[in-house]
C-alpha cells in the first residue's frame, strides 16, 4: 500500500497484536523501531483509510499502536 511517508501500514497497524502473539523481541529491533517511528510523520492524508476495505480509521489505529509500542519499549507495559 503506497504511503507518501513510507509507513509499513499493514505491519505497523497491528503491532500491538504482533507483540502479544509471538516473543516480542523480534518486533523490538532497532530496524523495527525505525519503522514504527515513521508513524510520527503521518500526514493524516487519508489515502490509506480510503483504500481500507474495512473502513478503518487507519491513521488513528497507527497512532494507538505506536503509543502501545513505546510503552512496551520503555517497560511500562509488559509482554512476553
Ligand atoms: S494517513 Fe498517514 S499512514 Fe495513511 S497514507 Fe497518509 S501518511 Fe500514510
Amino acid at each position: 500500500m503506497p504511503c507518501p511517508v513510507g509507513i509499513m501500514i499493514n505491519q505497523c497497524a497491528r503491532m500491538s497484536l504482533m507483540l502479544r502473539r509471538a516473543p516480542s523481541k523480534s518486533w523490538l529491533t532497532p530496524e523495527m523501531q525505525e519503522e514504527m517511528k515513521k508513524i510520527e510523520n503521518c500526514l493524516h492524508c487519508g489515502q490509506c483509510s480510503r483504500k481500507c476495505p474495512y473502513e478503518l480509521d487507519t491513521p488513528a489505529l497507527l497512532q494507538k499502536n505506536y503509543e502501545d509500542y513505546q510503552k512496551v519499549l520503555s517497560g511500562e507495559v509488559k509482554v512476553q
